[in-house]
């Protein structure tokens, strides 16, 4: 079943990830009668613009199976040109009602910020592209008074959504129109939680006539 809600996308996947935190798990969509039945088209209904920390597999930490996330991910969830690609293909194209950047504490990538911004000493080779884009967020927090690892992820996490909305005018005019949320989370390695911490509208719109839907699974 395709879901075209915005909300109802987001209560997917946190009743998924409360199904993951308290170890009861469905594993929704992982067998083989559905691999086939989505073999011939994909409605997913959220994209996931994560970190590509191995401990932040997204189908696992929401409890989801085959055809039902839009996965794209990055250190640092940085958003260059392809990611931005990836996520219009979802949105105007697939119309995945629902875009999440997905964060999580002690980030690799953010520390590694961190420290060449302490230090004065970028990366070498292409880890300082990633350093490069995570350094808005660190000027941010600096300007906040903010210096702790995790304080700095969740103000990039914010500052990602903003970064997804400013630079992709096919998002922007999705989420005017209604048809599409953006909302930031942050995922605790040791609880295996979500928390949101930004959310494009601040208040996720539900679609008319829309409520009854369910995710199959
Ligand atoms: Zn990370």
């Amino acid at each position: 079943m395709t879901l075209t809600d915005p909300t109802q996308a987001l209560a997917e996947l946190h009743a998924g990830n409360r199904r993951f935190v308290t170890g009861a798990q469905r594993h929704p969509n992982q067998d083989s009668l559905h691999r086939a039945a989505v073999a011939d088209g994909q409605h997913p209904f959220a994209v996931i613009v994560g970190c590509s920390d191995s401990r932040l597999a997204a189908e696992i930490i929401f409890d989801r199976g085959l055809g039902d996330l839009f996965v794209v991910r990055t250190a640092g969830h940085t958003a260059g040109p392809e990611v931005l690609g990836s996520v219009e293909y979802a949105v105007s194209v697939l119309n995945t009602p629902l875009v999440v950047v997905l964060g999580h504490d002690s980030c690799g990538a953010v520390q590694a910020a961190r420290d060449a911004a302490r230090t004065g000493t970028p990366p070498a080779g292409h880890l300082r592209a990633v350093v490069d884009a995570v350094a808005p967020s660190l000027r941010r927090a600096a300007e906040q008074g903010v210096d702790d690892v995790d304080g700095i992820v969740d103000i990039h996490i914010a500052h990602t959504v903003e970064a997804l909305l400013g630079n992709s005018a096919v998002l922007a005019a999705a989420v005017a129109e209604g048809r599409c949320a953006v909302v930031g989370m942050s995922y605790r390695l040791a609880a295996g939680e979500v928390r949101t911490v930004a959310a494009v509208p601040s208040v996720v719109p539900a679609q008319a006539g829309d409520r009854a839907t369910a995710v199959a699974g």
